[in-house]
């Protein structure tokens, strides 16, 4: 695949095409199923081709990134969205360019976002980025710690917990990257029964989207099925 311009009309109309089939297989609405764009790696001429076609809300995965797009694209209505590992030095950008956060995975985290974004007199839509998976290189909070990191963010006004977000483990084996969605979706419902609303679920990417949403993704979270490969 190529990372031009020109058949990325084509790659997004196939890829809501595979998130509606995905739907149905799994007995579900197409309109239950959100595709966030994962624009990591790729400049501003590709975001933009993007913006024209409709999509105004993109995933990245490094502050400095987000830093540099919405720079290059101010005018462009974009909603940026963070789904990488967040250090709490980069609280402030965050909380000056972001509309939402999906890997919120500790408290020190969550009270750094929410001075700097008291500050700024904003509020912003999070997610719990959980740890779904047992590859060392993944991050998120431990799933036994959820309960209490739950209770906890109930301090924080400028946090909007809408809902959970995770990466399966990298397998070929369906089973194991499924068992990962699976955890998530029993978590959530675990969180709800004591009392917490979280109606969002972002897991799933390009190559195991399907699982996700048999497994009840309100959100999936798509790179290179729309961008193309990353160098
Ligand atoms: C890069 C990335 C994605 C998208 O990955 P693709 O395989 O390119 O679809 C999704 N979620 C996170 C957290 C990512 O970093």
């Amino acid at each position: 695949m190529n990372t031009g311009t020109d058949d990325l009309a084509a790659r997004w109309a196939q890829i809501r095409r595979r998130v509606d089939d995905a739907c149905r297989e799994a007995g579900r609405a197409p309109a239950e199923v959100t595709i966030l764009p994962v624009s990591k790696t790729f400049g501003p001429p590709l975001i933009r081709a993007a913006v024209a076609l409709g999509l105004h809300r993109f995933g990245e995965n490094k502050v400095q990134e987000i830093r540099e797009k919405s720079a290059a694209l101010a005018d462009d209505g974009i909603d940026w969205v963070m789904i990488g590992h967040l250090q709490t030095n980069k609280a402030r950008d965050v909380a000056r360019l972001a509309s939402e956060v999906q890997s919120l995975d500790r408290l020190e985290l969550a009270a750094a976002l929410h001075r700097q974004l008291q500050h700024a007199g904003r509020a912003i839509d999070v997610l719990v980025q959980v740890k779904t998976s047992s590859e060392p290189s993944k991050s998120g909070l431990p799933p036994a710690q959820l309960p209490s990191f739950l209770d906890a963010l109930r301090e924080y006004d400028t946090l909007r917990v809408h809902g959970l977000m995770t990466l399966a483990t990298h397998s070929t084996e369906a089973a194991e990257v499924r068992g990962c969605f699976r955890l998530l979706r029993a978590l959530r419902d675990q969180a709800v029964a004591q009392g917490h609303t979280l109606p969002r679920l972002s897991m799933g990417m390009s190559d195991d989207f399907p699982l996700a949403i048999a497994e009840g993704a309100t959100e999936v979270r798509i790179g290179s099925a729309i961008f193309g490969a990353r160098a």
